[in-house]
């Protein structure tokens, strides 16, 4: 069975097909400028192709995905009917969708409805799902949610201490994202222990550009740090997280600024590159705060210190931890970044291998023989944890 794996961003699709007998991706590659004029980077076994393409909408990039899937030199399938099944990241799934869901059209109007939670992720995975069906009209679909496997959060977790109202009125709550990314890599952490995951405590890292810490008990999501949206909770590349409320009335007023253009600043201009004036990337904040780059060395503390607070926060959440993990691209591959965390963890009985810690790529056990508390890195495979939804649902 093959399962083309979709996300759709508002101007970018992503896409990767897997061969699911033997969970093994035959191609993958990325839609970029659409909208504006396309182009499509192509991977498979075969190479690597880069091209440009006129992609004035989704429908034309897929068009072009499917010719790459196909094509003589570049392609990996003689027909379209070797796809079998689609899966699409979804970002908001609201109150309404607590696991992956065949795609009908009552399952898409539920999708637009929580739109309004999320104006700026959902409309444009809709219309990844509409330029399927427009190309493959036969081929089953499968949503696979971003905020789904948080959907077990008590709600002394995701209730605000607002008027109760606002919930009831608006849905307005923690939500969580990364949810898939936070799913995949407690259980394969489970499995690297060689323990069941219904017997531990573990707090994920999820740490990207995007970056989110979750409390897994007993294989579950008890609490996350991103919350109705992914401003909540860490100092991200280009997002300012956590912050007192009165700080946006309050730059509102001093800047003559609407509630959209500050909205903005803690989304696009804070976080790493807001506090540094270096970037949001996290290997050029590196080299920066080595060459001495004061902001820069500010900017990295003040994110490692907020990762510790939140895991020594879920420690308490679950009355224990057994394990921490890191992943996703600073989780994975930033040994530094996980050295400083993990100093401010050896309360909870965390003790780093520093050998072990400089190894990078591969999921590994990267704590001390004796570490009550076990440090694990797990590259993240958001994609194959889509595929494998898609399939289950399908069966
Ligand atoms: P997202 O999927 O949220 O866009 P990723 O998980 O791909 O993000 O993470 C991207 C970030 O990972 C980059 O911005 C960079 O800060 C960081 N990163 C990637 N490789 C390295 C590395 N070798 N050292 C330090 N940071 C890295």
């Amino acid at each position: 069975m093959n399962v083309l794996v979709i996300n759709c961003g508002s101007s970018s699709l992503k896409y990767q097909l897997l061969n699911m007998t033997n969970e093994t991706v035959l191609a993958k590659g990325l839609c970029e400028r659409i909208g504006i004029d396309g182009k499509l980077v192509h991977e498979s076994p075969k190479g690597k192709h880069v091209a440009e393409h006129a992609m004035p909408d989704h429908a034309a990039a897929m068009a072009i995905v499917i010719a790459s899937l196909l094509d003589a030199e570049h392609g990996v399938i003689k027909s379209k009917d070797e796809i079998n099944a689609i899966g699409h990241r979804v970002v908001h799934g609201g109150e309404t969708f607590t696991a992956s869901a065949l795609i009908t059209e009552e399952i898409e109007k539920a999708i637009e409805d929580v739109s309004e939670l999320a104006p700026l992720h959902n409309p444009p995975n809709l219309t990844g799902i509409r330029a399927c069906r427009q190309h493959m009209p036969n081929v089953p679909q499968v949503a696979v949610f971003d905020t789904a496997f948080h959907q077990t959060m008590p709600a002394k977790a995701y209730l605000y201490a607002l008027p109760y109202e606002l919930y009831d009125k608006y849905k307005i709550r923690k939500y969580g994202f990364h949810g898939t990314s936070h799913k995949y890599v407690s259980s394969q952490g489970a499995e690297l222990l060689g323990k069941p995951i219904e017997s531990l405590k573990i707090v994920t890292c999820h740490l990207g550009n995007g970056a989110s810490v979750c409390a897994v008990d007993g294989g579950k999501s008890v609490d996350t740090s991103m919350g109705l949206t992914p401003l909540e909770g860490l100092a991200m590349g280009t997002r300012s997280g956590d912050l007192d409320p009165a700080v946006i009335s309050f730059v509102m007023e001093k800047e003559g600024l609407t509630a959209a253009q500050v909205t903005d600043i803690l989304n696009k201009k804070s976080g790493m590159l807001g506090l540094s004036g270096v970037s949001s990337d996290f290997r050029d904040l590196d080299t920066a705060a080595r060459e001495g780059n004061k902001l820069a060395q500010d900017a990295l503390d003040v994110f490692a210190y907020r990762v510790a607070g939140y895991v020594g926060r879920y420690a308490a959440a679950m009355n224990g931890i057994d394990a921490v993990i890191f992943t996703a691209g600073i989780g994975e591959n930033d040994t530094a970044i996980r050295e400083k965390i993990c100093t401010y963890l050896t309360w909870l009985g965390v003790e780093l291998n520093p050998e072990l810690n400089g190894k990078r790529g591969q999921a590994l056990d990267v704590s001390t023989p004796n570490a009550r508390t076990r440090t694990l890195v797990i590259p993240t495979n958001e994609e194959l944890v889509i595929a494998r939804d898609t399939k289950m649902i399908l069966k």
